[in-house]
C-alpha cells in the first residue's frame, strides 16, 4: 500500500483542515489514517475554486480534455495494486474484488473521455424560410458529487468522468468511511494534469452541513448523489430552492427469480455472484431470492453448500471470499433482520449469526421458508444473507418482485425464451439480468426506477446528465 494522501484537495492545494478524523480498517478496527476534517466554510472555498476554474476548463476542446482524462485513466491502472490495497484497508472488500473495482472505475474515465468528442447537437429542419435552427450541447457548470463507501473509486469516477469530459468542474464529498481512495484519485488527477480547481475533494464528518452548502449554493448547477434513498430524499428537497439538475442513485431491493425451467447450475452461480460480492454490500445485490416450488429445494441445497464453504476473513488474505461489513451499525442491522426472520419461522440452512473472525463479520447465510410478511422482504439487507421465498406461478413471481417502492436491479433465470421476453418487460426495474448475475459496465445505462433514483450513469446517457441543450435560432436569412 502506498502512503495514503490524507489532506483534502481544494483549488489545487492540499489542505490539512481545522481538525482530523480517524479512518479505520473494518477487518480489525485499526486506525489507518487521520484525514482532514472540513466543514461548511471550506465547502464554500471548494465551490469558489470550481467557479474560478470553470471558464478555462469548459473552453478547452473536448479532445484536449479527453487527453488529460486518458492520462488519468492510465495512471489509475498503473497504480492498480496500490489502490486496491488502500481500498481493502479502508473498505474491507477482498483484494481481488478491489482490483476489479479499480479497473471498473477507471473504465468510466476512459469511456467518457471518448464520448466527450461525440456530444453532438442537431441541425433542425426549419419551420420558416427566413430562419435556420440548431441545438448545441454545453456543460452544466459546477457540479457536486456525494458518494458512498461501498465502491469508493467507481462511485466517484462514474460522476467525475462524465462531468470533466463534458467541461464541468466538480466538488466531491466522499463518505467519511472511505476518503482515502477519493484523495488518492485526486492525487493521480493532479499528476495527470487536471488543472487546479477542476476537481476538488472535501473530506469531513459533518455530511449534513457540507451537503446543505452544496445544495443551497446557486452556483452549483447539478448534484449527483449515490447513497441511501433516505438521504437522497433529503437532498432532493434541499435542491428544490435552486432547482438544480439532479442525479440520484439510491437504494434497491433486487428480486432474483429462479423459475422451474432455469438451468440450476447457472442460477446458483448467478446467485453467488450477485448476492455475496462485497459481502452483500452493493446496491444491485440480490435481496430477495424468489424460487419456484419445483426447483426450490434443489436450489436451496446447492446454494447453501457453496455458501457454507466460503472463506471469511480479512480482505487482505488472498483466500478470503467474504470480508467484514463496513461498521457496527451494519452488522446490527443484518443480525436484526436475520433474527426477525428466524423468530417468525424461517430456517438457516447455513450461517444465521455473527462470525468469530471479528466484531464486524457476519457468517454467509442462506435462509429458507422466508415469507413476504417478514421485515427482510422489504428492507435492503446489505449483508451476506440470501432469504429464499417460495412461489407457484409466473404472475405471482412478478407481483412479488414488483411489490416494492424500489426499482434498481432485478434478475431472473429461465430457459424459456417466451418467458424471458414476458418477464423482462414486466419487471419494474431499471436493470434486468436475464440468466446473468453481473451486468454492470461503463457502456450500459445504470440507474433505477421508482424510489431507486433519477438519471443514468455510464453509456451515452451518463454524459448527457452533465450537458445542457441550447437551441440556437438564426433569423433574417434571405
Ligand atoms: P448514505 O448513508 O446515504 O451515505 C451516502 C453519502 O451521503 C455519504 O457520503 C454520506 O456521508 C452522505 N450523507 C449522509 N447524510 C447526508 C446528508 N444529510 N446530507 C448530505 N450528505 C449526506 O449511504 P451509504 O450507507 O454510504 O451507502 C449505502 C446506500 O447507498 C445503500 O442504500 C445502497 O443501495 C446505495 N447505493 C446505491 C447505488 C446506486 O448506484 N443506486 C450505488 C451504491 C450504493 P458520510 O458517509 O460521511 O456520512
Amino acid at each position: 500500500m502506498f502512503d495514503p494522501v490524507t489532506d483534502a484537495f481544494i483549488g489545487g492545494h492540499w489542505m490539512s483542515g481545522p481538525t482530523r478524523f480517524a479512518v479505520t480498517n473494518p477487518a480489525n478496527g485499526v486506525v489507518i489514517a487521520e484525514v482532514a476534517n472540513l466543514g461548511p466554510v471550506q465547502t464554500v472555498e471548494a465551490i469558489d475554486a470550481a467557479e474560478k476554474a470553470l471558464p478555462a476548463w469548459s473552453a478547452l476542446t473536448a479532445k484536449a480534455r479527453s487527453a488529460i482524462l486518458m492520462r488519468w485513466n492510465a495512471l489509475i491502472l498503473e497504480n492498480t495494486e496500490a489502490l486496491a490495497e488502500l481500498m481493502t484497508a479502508e473498505q474491507g472488500k477482498p483484494l481481488h474484488e478491489a482490483r476489479g473495482e479499480v479497473a471498473y472505475g477507471a473504465a468510466f474515465i476512459e469511456w467518457f473521455a471518448e464520448e466527450a468528442k461525440r456530444s453532438y447537437g442537431h441541425t433542425i429542419p426549419t419551420t420558416a424560410s427566413s430562419k435556420r435552427m440548431m441545438s448545441i450541447k454545453q456543460p452544466v457548470g459546477i457540479c457536486a458529487a456525494i458518494t458512498p463507501w461501498n465502491f469508493p473509486i467507481a462511485m466517484i469516477t462514474r460522476k467525475v468522468g462524465p462531468a470533466l469530459a463534458a467541461g464541468c468542474t466538480v466538488v466531491v464529498k466522499p463518505s467519511e468511511e472511505t476518503p482515502l481512495c477519493a484523495l488518492a484519485l485526486a492525487r493521480l488527477a493532479e499528476i495527470a494534469g487536471v488543472p487546479a480547481g477542476v476537481l476538488n475533494i472535501v473530506t469531513g464528518t459533518d455530511a449534513a452541513a457540507i451537503g446543505q452548502v452544496l445544495c443551497d449554493d446557486p452556483r452549483v448547477r447539478k448534484l449527483s448523489f449515490t447513497g441511501s434513498t433516505e438521504v437522497g430524499k433529503i437532498l432532493y428537497r434541499q435542491c428544490a430552492g435552486t432547482v438544480k439538475k439532479l442525479s440520484l442513485e439510491l437504494g434497491g431491493n433486487a428480486p432474483f427469480i429462479v423459475f422451474d425451467d432455469a438451468d440450476l447450475d447457472a442460477a446458483v452461480a448467478g446467485a453467488l455472484a450477485s448476492k455475496y460480492r462485497n459481502a452483500g454490500q452493493t446496491c444491485v445485490c440480490a435481496n430477495r431470492m424468489l424460487v419456484q416450488s419445483g426447483i426450490y429445494d434443489a436450489f436451496a441445497e446447492r446454494l447453501a453448500q457453496e455458501v457454507g464453504a466460503f472463506a471469511v476473513g480479512s480482505g487482505s488474505d488472498p483466500d478470503t471470499v467474504i470480508g467484514p461489513l463496513i461498521n457496527d451499525e451494519a452488522v446490527n442491522k443484518v443480525e436484526g433482520l436475520v433474527n426477525g426472520a428466524l423468530e417468525m419461522g424461517a430456517k438457516a440452512l447455513t450461517g444465521g449469526a455473527r462470525h468469530d473472525a471479528g466484531a464486524q463479520f457476519f457468517t454467509p447465510t442462506v435462509l429458507i421458508d422466508v415469507t413476504p410478511q417478514m421485515e427482510i422482504f422489504s428492507q435492503e439487507i446489505f449483508g451476506p444473507v440470501a432469504p429464499l421465498f417460495r412461489f407457484e406461478t409466473e404472475a405471482e413471481a412478478i407481483a412479488l418482485a414488483n411489490g416494492t417502492p424500489y426499482g434498481l436491479a432485478s434478475y431472473f433465470y429461465s430457459q424459456n425464451v417466451n418467458r424471458c421476453w414476458r418477464v423482462g418487460e414486466a419487471l419494474e426495474f431499471g436493470m434486468v439480468g436475464i440468466n446473468e448475475g453481473l451486468f454492470s459496465t461503463e457502456v450500459a445505462p445504470f440507474g433505477g426506477w421508482k424510489e431507486s433514483g433519477l438519471g443514468r450513469e455510464g453509456a451515452s446517457e451518463g454524459l448527457s446528465e452533465y450537458l445542457e441543450t441550447k437551441y440556437l435560432c438564426f433569423g433574417g436569412v434571405q
